[in-house]
């Protein structure tokens, strides 16, 4: 896997990503101005997005993390969710918004919205920076949508590639030279 020796192609620029942010923070502002929004983010894969994207938001929100079990370091989903660590407060006044990198399978994003559900929120809709239509294994259609993508693995923002990349402030795909 050495990335370095690989072409790297950016899909979405940093300019991109923050003019797209602007855009989502105001539709989700004015979506739920005067209700009590709670943004549960998905570890680690959301971190660097829901950063940039609560910083967006003209009303208050509460945040929190959950922590699901992830691709690890291949490149496929396992087909398995876990929850590693979940939310503890008590939602039941809360509209919640999950936020992740990217929704593929969409396995990870309907395993943790039922799961939110039964902590009776008031509402529970998503935000992914990525959505990968084309890979879809369950029904799931994301609520806001950074952008959407054509099936190839991407890195950068956030996403992993092995342990690392997670820093870079785009989004990239990698490809081999000779293709
Ligand atoms: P899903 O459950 O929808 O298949 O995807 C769950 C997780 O897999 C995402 O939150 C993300 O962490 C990881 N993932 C899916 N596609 C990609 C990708 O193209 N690149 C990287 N780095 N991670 C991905
Ligand atoms: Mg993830």
């Amino acid at each position: 896997m050495d990335i370095d020796k690989k072409v790297w192609e950016v899909l979405c620029s940093e300019e991109d990503i923050s003019n797209r942010l602007k855009e989502l923070g105001q539709e989700i502002s004015d979506a739920y101005r005067d209700k009590k929004l709670y943004v549960v983010s998905l570890l680690r894969g959301s971190f660097v997005f829901t950063a940039d994207l609560v910083r967006k938001f003209d009303i208050p929100v509460k945040i929190d993390f959950m922590t699901t079990s992830s691709y690890g370091h291949g490149t496929e989903s396992s087909g398995s969710v876990k929850i590693v660590n979940d939310i503890k407060e008590n939602l039941e006044d809360y509209h919640v918004l999950v936020v992740d990198d990217i929704t593929d399978s969409g396995l990870t994003m309907k395993y943790v919205m039922d799961h939110l559900k039964t902590k009776n929120p008031v509402s529970v809709k998503c935000c992914v920076l990525l959505d990968k239509p084309e890979r879809r294994k369950v029904e799931i259609d994301p609520d806001y949508v950074g952008f959407t993508i054509p099936d190839k693995f991407v890195v950068g923002y956030g996403l992993n590639y092995g342990d690392y990349y997670r820093n870079i402030p785009y989004v990239f795909v990698v490809t081999d030279k000779d293709r």
